[in-house]
């Protein structure tokens, strides 16, 4: 039994783990299989984080965060929760090996999820130039036309970093003006690739195994028109994660877990959230590094004041991680989860005799990878796309897709953006482990 789970690794579940392992909480961190680090993985520069003068990269700031979290015990486990029972004394969670927690106070820190085009060709072109991550995606798409969808300060950054690579960056807004603030819009106005197609949404995306076009009309004419791009990046929003608990915690009019006044506090005894999942106006990092502090504090008093009136759960503390992650007796209903990794396999004309890692410095979950092949010892071979073109055009010739990591197996076959349990799986069935 443990004292405290968080579930998610970004500023809130990080920073809330921070303050709690040093209350001698022995948190644990659900941080999930891929996207460990949450949103600021995703990005590059965050200029507007208290203490970094210079700005910091949004990997280097979120490796940062978690070293400080680790430095004080805060254990980390790299798999998502696919279901909650939130509702007793004794908190379960149950993780995708298939394992549950159980704990005597939660705190949900899921962030944000990107919002989609909700268009009928966007699932199957997703990977084959569809992106929402410009900072892991872009480097396939040198000396192309690109397009970005969205008008607000993520639009705009995708739209900046993109001007690295891409010949031309068209941004689509559906109204004249952009969301975006001040500073953000001047770099844009100001950036030669740059252009705005104002007044637009996407009907359509074109291309049969890749996207070839996007199919735009104007709002105010109602005149269709074809843009002829090789990628397109979407940033149109978040909708706040709740697919875990929007059962059992109240949920605000926007969709974000209701919370007590300027507490974290739930309508469940000992449930706690934290981050972008209870904020619908702010959803920075640095509010929801705030926001995990308050969780942990408290969560803290919560059990303290369990502790005071002798409830019999407070007897035992935080038991070492092995023994935590049994699987405990009884079963809850697991709800569907999305897509993970994609797998592939073939292609030994390619094939060496070391694992090869494609990948760029930005990419969060490359970074996870190449951690976790350098943990365990596993020699392996990184190719940044970013440094270097033919590089790029390999990874998308074995995977198809355009997405990294890719990890390519000495027997040929690869896995696309895979879980740390995916690479491990896989390890053992070469007998490389
Ligand atoms: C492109 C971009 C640029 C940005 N730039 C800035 C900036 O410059 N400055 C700034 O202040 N903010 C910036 N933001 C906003 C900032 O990233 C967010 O406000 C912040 O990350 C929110 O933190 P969070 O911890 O609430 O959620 P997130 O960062 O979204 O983290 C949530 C975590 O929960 C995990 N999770 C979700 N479900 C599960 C599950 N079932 N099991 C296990 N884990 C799960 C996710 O994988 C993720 O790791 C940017 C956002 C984007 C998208």
């Amino acid at each position: 039994m443990r004292d405290l789970v968080i579930i998610g690794s970004g500023p809130a579940g990080f920073t809330a783990a921070t303050y709690a392992a040093r209350a001698n909480l022995a948190p644990l961190v659900i941080a999930s299989s891929v996207a460990v680090g949450g949103e600021l993985v995703r990005t590059t520069e965050v200029e507007n984080f208290p203490g970094f003068p210079e700005g910091v990269m949004g990997p280097d700031l979120m490796e940062h965060i978690q070293e400080q979290a680790e430095r004080f015990g805060a254990e980390i486990v790299y798999d998502d929760v696919t279901a909650v029972e939130l509702g007793g004394e004794v908190k379960r969670i149950l993780l995708g090996n298939g394992r549950t927690l159980e704990a005597r106070t939660v705190i949900v820190a899921t962030g944000a999820a990107y919002r989609k085009l909700g268009l009928a060709d966007e699932a199957r072109l997703s990977g084959r130039g569809i992106s929402w991550c410009a900072t892991c995606d872009g480097a396939f798409f040198r000396n192309r036309e690109v397009a970005v969808v969205g008008g607000g300060d993520a639009a705009l950054e995708e739209a900046l970093f993109l001007t690295r690579f891409a010949s031309k960056v068209h941004v689509v807004h559906r109204r004249d003006t952009l969301r975006a603030s001040k500073i953000m819009q001047e770099r844009a106005f100001a950036n030669d690739k740059i252009t705005f197609i104002w007044n637009a949404t996407v009907s359509g995306v074109l291309g049969t195994s890749e996207v070839e076009g996007l199919a735009l009309t104007d709002v105010v004419s109602g005149e269709r028109r074809i843009l002829d791009v090789a990628g397109v990046f979407v940033a149109i929003g978040h909708d706040p994660r709740i697919h875990l608990v929007q059962d059992q915690l109240e949920l605000t009019r926007e969709g974000t877990i209701a919370v007590q006044g300027r507490t974290s506090r739930t309508n469940l005894p000992g449930v706690f959230a934290a981050g972008d999942v209870i904020d619908p106006h702010y959803r920075q990092a640095v509010t929801a590094a705030a926001s995990g502090a308050v969780a942990a504090l408290d969560a803290e008093r919560y059990l303290a004041a369990q502790t005071t009136f002798a409830s019999p759960l407070t007897a035992e503390r935080s038991p070492a991680l092995p023994d935590s992650l049994e699987p405990s007796a009884g079963s809850i209903a697991v709800p569907e989860i999305g897509a993970k990794a994609k797998e592939g396999s073939g292609g030994s004309a390619l094939s060496s005799t070391r694992i090869r890692v494609f990948g760029a410095d930005w990419c969060g979950d490359c970074r996870r990878t190449k951690k976790q092949l350098t943990d365990l010892a596993v020699s392996f071979e990184y190719i940044d796309i970013q440094r270097d073109e033919v590089a790029a055009a390999q990874a998308r010739e074995i995977s198809g897709r355009t997405n990294i990591p890719v990890v390519v197996y000495p027997d040929g076959s690869h896995h696309v953006e895979p879980s740390n349990a995916e690479v491990e799986a896989r390890l053992r069935a070469l007998a490389l482990l």
